[in-house]
C-alpha cells in the first residue's frame, strides 16, 4: 500500500518496523513513543527478529558492554535484511557516531535527542531519500522533547518520561556527554499526560527520566519532584504511580509528607547508592555521604512502613581498597536493601575516572560484585520473608508456567494461580517467599 505523505513530493510506503532497545527505562520509553508514532502513520511494528523494512536500534553507552550489545544488535539487523534501512539512535550513537556508521553499517544515525524525527527519516529513506540529520552536540542546551507516552502492547504499565539529561558529571559516568544538560517536561503537560494515561486504562505509571531528582530546576518558575510527584498521584488517583531512580538527597521530610497521603504512590523507592564508603563516594563525585543516605532510608521507612528500598552499586571503582569495599558490604547489611543492581566498574574513555590511579583488575571488580551479590541476596530474602502473611495489591502482567505473574506495590514479583488475571489489579495474601519472589493466594477483587 502507498499513499502520498505529509511531506512534499514523498510517497509514503507502508513499512514493517522492528525495534531493539538497550539500556534504561528512558530508552524504553522513547522506543515505545516511536512505536506509537509509527503506528499512528499506518506502519506496522514487527518483532525485531523478523524481516522488516526498517530497523531501529536504540542504543546504550552506560558500560562497555552496552556499546558492544548495541553494535551486535545493529549488525544482526543488517544481516537479517541487508536491504532494510538501519537507523541507530540513542546514547552510544551520540557519543560514537563514526563507529556506528563504520562498524555497524548504519544508514542513518540519530543521537539521544531528536528521536521524534525518526518516523519522517524512515519514510524518506524508504522513498529513496536517505537523509542524515545533523547530530547536535550533546552538551548543547536543548528543549525537552515531548513524545507520546504509553506502549502499543496492552495497557498494564506505562512509562512517563518527565525529565532528560544530567549535569552532575559523576566521575565514572558518560551519560551527561550522551544526553546533555537536564531539561524537564513542563509541569502542566506532565500532569495532563498522566491523567490521559489513566483515562486510557493503564494500571501503573512509572515516572522516568535520566535524573528525575533534577526535575523542574530548569523550568520557569522552578519546580521540583516534591511538587510534581504528588500532582501526578492526584491526577491519576486510580492508577499506581511508581517513581524512578532518586538521588538520595531528594528524600526530605517535606518530600515524604507531600507523598505519604497518596495511597496510589508505590512504596518502592530506588535510591542510587553506588558505594557504601565515603572515600569512594567522594572519588565518584557523588554529592551525599553514607549518613545522608541512611537518613533518607530512615525517613522513608518512617513515612512508608514496609516500603521497599532498592539501589545500584558499582564495585571496584578506581582506588577502592579492600577496607573501602568492606565498608560497602557493612553498609549494604545495615540498610538491608530489598534489591540491589550490582555492576562491576566499567572504565569509560572521556570520564575523569578513566585516568584515575588505582585502576582495579577486572577479575577483582567482578569478585567484589559477586561478594556484594551474596550479601544482597540475604537482605532481599529477609525483605521477601517479611511480606509473608501480608495483604498485597498486585498488578498481574502475564501467564508463566501455568501461574499469573505480576508485581506488588513494592515491586516484588508475585505468582498466583487463577484465570484471566492479565492486566488486573488484585488484592492477594502473600503465602510464601522464595528466591524467585512471592507466592500468593486470592483474597478479593479490588
Ligand atoms: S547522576 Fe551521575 S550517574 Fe546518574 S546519570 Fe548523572 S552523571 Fe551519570
Amino acid at each position: 500500500m502507498i499513499y502520498y505523505g505529509l511531506y512534499p513530493f514523498v510517497v509514503v510506503i507502508m513499512m514493517r518496523v522492528g525495534f531493539y532497545t538497550l539500556g534504561c527505562k528512558t530508552n524504553q520509553f522513547e522506543t515505545q513513543a516511536l512505536e506509537r508514532l509509527f503506528a499512528a502513520r499506518g506502519h506496522t511494528v514487527v518483532d525485531f527478529r523478523s524481516e522488516a523494512d526498517v530497523y531501529i536500534v536504540n542504543t546504550c553507552t552506560v558500560t562497555a558492554l552496552g556499546d558492544k550489545k548495541s553494535r551486535a544488535a545493529a549488525r544482526q539487523a543488517k544481516k537479517r535484511n541487508p536491504n532494510a534501512t538501519l537507523i541507530v539512535c540513542g546514547c552510544y550513537a551520540q557519543v560514537s557516531p563514526d563507529a556506528v556508521r563504520e562498524l555497524c553499517g548504519a544508514d542513518i544515525v540519530v543521537g539521544s535527542s531528536g528521536k521524534g524525527q525518526i518516523v519522517e527519516l524512515a519514510e524518506q529513506a524508504q522513498a529513496g531519500h536517505v537523509l542524515q540529520p545533523d547530530l547536535p552536540p550533546a552538551l548543547a542546551k536543548k528543549p525537552f522533547e515531548c513524545l507520546p507516552a504509553g506502549g502499543l502492547l496492552g495497557r498494564t504499565r506505562a512509562l512517563l518520561k518527565v525529565q532528560d539529561g544530567c549535569q552532575n558529571f559523576c566521575t565514572y559516568c558518560l551519560i551527561p556527554f550522551a544526553r546533555g544538560p537536564s531539561r524537564s517536561m513542563p509541569f502542566d503537560d506532565a500532569v495532563r499526560e498522566c491523567a490521559r494515561l489513566e483515562r486510557e486504562g493503564y494500571r501503573e505509571i512509572v515516572v522516568t527520566g535520566i535524573e528525575i531528582s533534577s526535575y523542574g530546576l530548569d523550568l520557569s518558575p522552578a519546580r521540583s519532584l516534591a511538587q510534581l510527584a504528588p500532582a501526578l498521584c492526584a491526577a491519576a488517583p486510580e492508577t499506581r504511580i511508581r517513581l524512578g531512580s532518586l538521588e538520595p538527597r531528594t528524600v526530605t521530610e517535606e518530600f515524604c509528607l507531600a507523598l505519604s497521603c497518596h495511597r496510589n504512590l508505590c512504596p518502592h523507592f530506588h535510591l542510587s547508592l553506588q558505594s557504601g564508603c565515603d572515600t569512594t563516594l567522594r572519588a565518584m563525585g557523588r554529592r551525599y555521604d553514607t549518613e545522608r543516605f541512611a537518613l533518607s532510608c530512615e525517613l522513608l521507612r518512617r513515612y512508608f512502613p514496609g516500603c521497599a528500598i532498592t539501589t545500584d552499586l558499582i564495585t571496584g571503582f578506581p582506588g577502592e581498597s579492600e577496607q573501602d569495599f568492606a565498608q560497602t558490604l557493612d553498609f549494604l547489611r545495615r540498610i538491608a536493601f530489598a534489591q540491589v543492581h550490582i555492576f562491576p566498574y566499567s572504565r569509560r574513555k572521556g570520564t575523569r575516572a578513566f585516568s584515575m590511579p588505582g585502576q582495579i583488575p577486572r577479575a577483582e571488580r567482578e569478585a567484589r560484585a559477586h561478594a556484594a551479590a551474596q550479601v544482597c541476596a540475604q537482605t532481599r530474602m529477609q525483605f521477601l520473608q517479611s511480606r509473608v502473611g501480608q495483604t498485597a495489591e498486585v498488578l498481574f502482567e502475564q501467564r508463566e508456567n501455568g501461574l499469573f505473574f505480576g508485581h506488588d506495590m513494592q515491586y516484588c514479583p508475585v505468582r498466583m494461580p487463577g484465570e484471566h488475571l492479565s492486566g488486573q489489579v488484585r488484592l492477594v495474601r502473600i503465602a510464601a517467599a522464595g528466591p524467585d519472589g512471592l507466592s500468593a493466594e486470592p483474597l478479593q477483587s479490588c
